[in-house]
């Protein structure tokens, strides 16, 4: 059988940084975004030949800001992998959307080059709190694409919100939520608002200028969300993404699952042949780069090991709590040869105690209360020795 494999594509650009974000993307020129496509192309056909055995059951074209690009190049990026690669007949193809550069003509033709599956980055429904992100777009906007993305013909979409936000309140959140339910995405990303170093965001908090919700108020965020999502038909299968039945994002349930990936562009990491790598994150590196030869790729491929033992067991925990299906205890012995309890014990018996954990059926999960609070469970899964 063939083995299956994802690929990402990483488009670096964006109109204007917001003022939360700290993702590898700038502005730049149309030569720019020009010579980077067909840096992308060359770094896309010149790796298909390590792929021959496998199928791939995901694309996903990330930013950044992919919709800023012209849909011919999204086209080309396609075709390339067509070219070069068995994509699976039932292939997920995803491309993220900014709402205030996705017209609904790039929609069409994103239908024509194959794609089935958009993200659009909301983050809020409240045009006030949009300009404190430094969002580009309005509501209105955002409500014209995702009209134009369904006349499209788009039957899957996915939209991504932000909460905890500066002045949030949960009444706010609440109008937030509802507003965009209403609109019945089959998909919804929530995530907690994370004030990332070297951020415009970063540097009000040190003058602080930068009134975040308490940790009661996050609390009750995170459980209105939780139980309004649930009412809703909506499925929490990680800690931060909802899905209607059938419409988990299987490119993320495959990084999740350590399913193998390559990822293309600037800063991309790949996880292929038992290692893992990340692309340079300089964007002259990047095009200097000549991918006709092995050189091409040692000189952008930038910390390629195999991971540690320990550094797998970490990864499995980590990744397989994150999941709502959890982790199982069998798994784990059949993989390290170790018991669970016996490289976790006073971990899982304590949160467990806390009500953060929960033991059914041979399997770890997080309970509702654990998910919301899982960074700092996480945290203390990781192993200060090798076992
Ligand atoms: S649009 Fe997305 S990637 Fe670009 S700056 Fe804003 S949050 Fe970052």
């Amino acid at each position: 059988m063939e083995q299956e494999l994802e690929l990402y594509v990483h488009i670096p650009f964006c109109a204007k940084k917001c003022n939360y974000c700290d993702f590898l993307s700038f502005p730049a020129s149309q030569k720019v975004q020009q010579d980077y496509v067909n840096q992308l192309l060359s770094e896309i056909g010149n790796t298909a030949s390590i792929c021959g055995d496998y199928g791939v059951r995901s694309v996903f074209i990330g930013g950044g800001t992919p919709s800023l690009l012209e849909p011919q190049h999204i086209r080309a990026v396609m075709d390339a992998i067509r070219q070069g690669y068995h994509l699976n007949r039932d292939a997920e193809i995803t491309i993220e959307c900014n709402p205030s550069s996705a017209m609904r003509h790039k929609f069409s033709l994103y239908q024509k080059a194959g794609i089935n599956r958009l993200s659009i980055g909301l983050q809020s429904a409240d045009n006030d709190e949009l300009r404190m992100l430094g969002r580009l777009h309005t509501f209105e906007e955002f409500l014209k694409c995702y009209q134009g993305a369904r006349m499209e013909g788009f039957r899957n979409i996915n939209i991504d919100l932000i909460n905890c936000l500066p002045m949030q309140t949960l009444k706010t959140w609440k109008k937030t939520l509802r507003t965009v339910l209403m609109l019945k995405p089959e998909h919804v990303s929530v995530y907690n608002l994370i004030v990332e170093e070297g951020t415009p965001f970063a540097g009000m908090q040190q003058e602080g200028l930068l009134m975040l919700p308490s940790e009661e108020e996050t609390l009750a965020i995170d459980s209105f969300t939780r139980e309004y999502m649930e009412k809703m038909g909506y499925q929490r299968y990680e800690i931060s993404n909802y899905a209607k039945p059938g419409y988990a994002c299987r490119h993320n349930i495959g990084y999740w699952t350590e399913v193998p990936y390559i990822g293309f562009g600037l800063g991309a990491s790949s996880f292929f042949d038992k290692l893992r790598w990340s692309n340079t994150r300089e964007l002259s590196d990047y095009m200097a780069a000549d991918f006709r030869w092995e050189e091409g790729f040692s000189a952008v491929r930038q910390e390629v090991h195999a991971l540690s033992r320990k550094e797998m067991i970490e990864e499995f925990m980590f990744l397989g709590l994150r999941m709502s299906e959890g982790v199982s205890e069998t798994e784990f012995l059949l993989r390290f040869q170790r018991r669970i309890d016996l490289v976790y014990g006073e971990q899982l018996r304590k949160f467990s105690e806390l009500g953060l954990l929960s033991h059914e059926e041979g399997r770890w999960r997080f309970t509702p209360r654990g998910m919301d609070l899982s960074n700092a469970v996480l945290s203390e899964f990781l192993l200060e020795e090798e076992v």
